[in-house]
């Protein structure tokens, strides 16, 4: 159901299928042994086939507490049931939950497809491929909205944004994946909503975050995400950076950074949330280093600080796993590093595990300017040469200036060259 049958109107692969039953999670664990049940939220039931996943939802019941009407639902195996009444929120059920700003907390009451499908986000989503007789089940007019291209949240757009913020995220999602619009009613009250992304959960967010920038389409989710001010609910240090004109480079970066990553998924090579978090916080991280450091030249513990501060506050809003945001931090460590070329010991930087990562992250900063053409040639250059001529590189070369990416001694401008010898103006 949902995106699959969508793709498939369009005459797009569909990613994976996701199936919608009135069996309930215990009858399809019962029935499928490589099964697990997930999801305390929004409980579904996980079918393995050797590697791939088919995520098995039951049917809800419509999930908006004053859509319900008091009547006996079926809540699960057991047969139990519960009345629900429609009230004011917070709402809190065994099995549905509402906080005060109206968002669902966890919705696992049951029902029928004639129920399901409007707790569904958009009508374009809200399609049902029965495989009894290979038939679309439309109930929204979904099958017109796809034709259409148009993306039209089911119901009152305020509240099914209220329910879950991270429609509007798949709102925009959607709109740069499949080139649809957004239509009028439904972009309404994004603006003003923007700021309820602030409440979902940082782990969510974060996975919301790898489909907006990992999945190929992420310069135009950026872009809309900019268009809609929900960009700086996710990355407010981020946002608050580009607005400032030495840092404003850092959203240029991230366009450019994104559109090579768009380009990575569509040659089919890996791409990871490690640069992509890099590129994403650099402006902040700059920003934060310029204001606690007073001097020309700030020294790597400062950089090593401000980019724990930076990381340390984007953790409330979009959790980076440690996996990631690790190696992230080393990938930026290494950035001054690459201004020191003169040396053997400089020579180290070739055989660090996170060369490769810091190294295209150079290249992206020379490519808007902020950092010296030749400085990316030359590693560019050196890695394909033989150690012996490495060493007589290095040793002929005399000691650079250090990075001053925006430090208070050199505002980063766009493709201002910096004259020889470094000497900043004030
Ligand atoms: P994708 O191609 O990214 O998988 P999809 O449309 O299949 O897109 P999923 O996140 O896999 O999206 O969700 C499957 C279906 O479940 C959606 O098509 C939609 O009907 C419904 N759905 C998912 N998330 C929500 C949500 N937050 N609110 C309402 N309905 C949702
Ligand atoms: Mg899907």
């Amino acid at each position: 159901m949902g995106g699959a049958v969508r793709d498939l109107l369009l005459g797009i692969r569909p990613k994976d299928f996701d199936v919608a039953t009135n069996a309930l999670p215990d009858e399809v664990r019962r029935i499928f042994r490589n099964c697990r049940l997930i999801g305390r939220r929004f409980r579904l039931a996980h079918v393995h086939f050797g590697q791939e996943i088919i995520e098995v939802a039951t049917f809800r019941a419509a999930a908006a507490p004053e859509r319900e009407d008091a009547e006996d639902l079926e809540v699960d195996g057991e047969g139990t049931s519960v009345v629900d009444v429609p009230a004011a929120a917070p709402f809190e059920s065994e099995h549905r939950a509402f906080d005060t700003s109206g968002r669902i907390l966890r919705d696992n009451i049951y029902g029928t497809i004639e129920e399901d499908v409007w707790r569904r986000d958009f009508a374009a989503n809200g399609l049902y491929y029965n495989i009894d007789d290979f038939s679309i089940w439309d109930f929204v007019d979904g099958v017109s909205d796809v034709r259409a291209r148009r993306l039209k949240l089911i119901g009152d757009p305020e509240t099914r944004y209220r329910e879950d913020p991270v429609r509007m995220l798949r709102a925009v999602r959607f709109a740069a994946k499949l080139d649809f619009s957004i239509d009028a009613r439904t972009e309404r009250p994004i603006r003003e909503l923007a700021h309820l992304l602030d409440g979902v959960p940082p782990a969510r967010l974060f996975d919301e975050c790898l489909k907006l920038f990992l999945s190929g389409f992420g310069e135009r989710s950026f872009q809309l995400l900019q268009q809609y001010g929900l960009f700086e609910h996710l990355f407010p240090m981020s946002a608050a950076a580009f607005r400032l004109p030495p840092y404003a480079y850092a959203e240029e970066m991230l366009v450019a950074g994104l559109a090579n990553t768009d380009a990575r998924i569509a040659a089919d090579k890996p791409v990871t949330p490690t640069f992509l978090f890099a590129v994403l916080l650099w402006g902040a991280v700059l920003r934060e280093l310029n204001e606690q450091s007073a001097g020309p030249a700030p020294d790597l513990a400062q950089l090593v600080q401000a980019c724990d501060t930076v990381l340390r506050a984007q953790q409330s809003r979009v959790a980076i796993p440690r996996r990631f945001a690790v190696p992230m931090r080393e990938l930026l460590m290494l950035q001054p590093r690459f201004n020191r070329r003169s040396g053997v010991k400089s020579l180290s930087l070739l055989q660090h595990p996170r060369f490769r990562a810091a190294f295209d992250f150079l290249l992206l900063r020379a490519q808007v300017g902020v950092a010296e053409p030749e400085l990316a040639q030359w590693w560019t250059d050196i890695q394909v040469l033989p150690q012996e001529e490495r060493v007589a590189l290095v040793q002929a070369r005399p000691a650079d200036a250090p990075m001053q990416e925006g430090t208070a001694a050199a505002p980063a401008r766009r493709r201002r060259r910096r004259r020889r010898g470094g000497a900043a103006r004030s």
